[in-house]
């Protein structure tokens, strides 16, 4: 499995520091506002059930999951809501919890769905960012690392939906996606 990783871009220990550094930052600006949690399924498990153990207050959580209609998610920006939150989130205070952005197209469609609930606030947590792939404005209030414009896997990030349990953040062989097309428009 690791022997499929090209390069280890973002270490286990880097990674955990990272996340009790933010974990700290909202836990200071959290206290007494009972966020909701909302987790964009599948990638940001891994990284919201770490940074959740590390949040000294209380708090609850919830899940959204994404498809798009077109084969590519990044081009069409159409989406579709495979799995919506289960519960209300009007009057409440809401930290999305992404594990990254690269287009931003996802992030302003959740955005736009959370808000139209009427929250109280709306914030967003996202491990890691590729600023030079953006298309649309969409910004995190906290961000764990700012990467190059590779495609990454590890930490709950997949390719075809392995790698997910690779406890650091790393960029994959080309010959692993060789005659599967460039990544990421056919992984997603
Ligand atoms: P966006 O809508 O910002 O273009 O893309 C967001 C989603 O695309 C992420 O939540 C993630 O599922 C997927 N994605 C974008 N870049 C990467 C990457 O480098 N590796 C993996 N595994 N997924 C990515």
């Amino acid at each position: 499995m690791t022997s499929d990783i090209k390069e280890v871009l973002i270490t286990e220990d880097q990674i955990q520091a990272k996340v009790q550094e933010l974990a700290e930052q909202i836990n200071r600006d959290y206290r007494d506002k009972n966020p909701v949690l909302v987790g964009v399924l599948n990638g940001a498990f891994v990284f919201l059930s770490d940074l959740m153990r590390h949040l000294d207050l209380s708090c609850t959580v919830d899940f959204v999951s994404w498809s798009s209609y077109g084969k590519d998610t990044s081009s069409s920006g159409v989406f579709r809501i495979m799995k919506d939150l289960e519960t209300s989130v009007e009057s409440k205070h809401v930290l999305i919890v992404e594990d990254i952005i690269d287009t931003g197209l996802t992030l302003h469609y959740l955005l736009d769905t959370v808000r139209a609930r009427k929250p109280a606030s709306v914030k967003v947590a996202a491990l890691l960012d590729k600023p030079s792939r953006r298309r649309i404005e969409a910004k995190a209030d906290y961000l764990g690392f700012q990467i190059p414009d590779a495609f990454v896997v590890g930490y709950g990030l997949d390719f075809a939906q392995r790698y997910r349990n690779l406890p650091f953040i790393g960029i994959l062989k080309p010959e692993i996606y060789a005659g599967r097309g460039t990544p990421p428009d056919d992984i997603q």
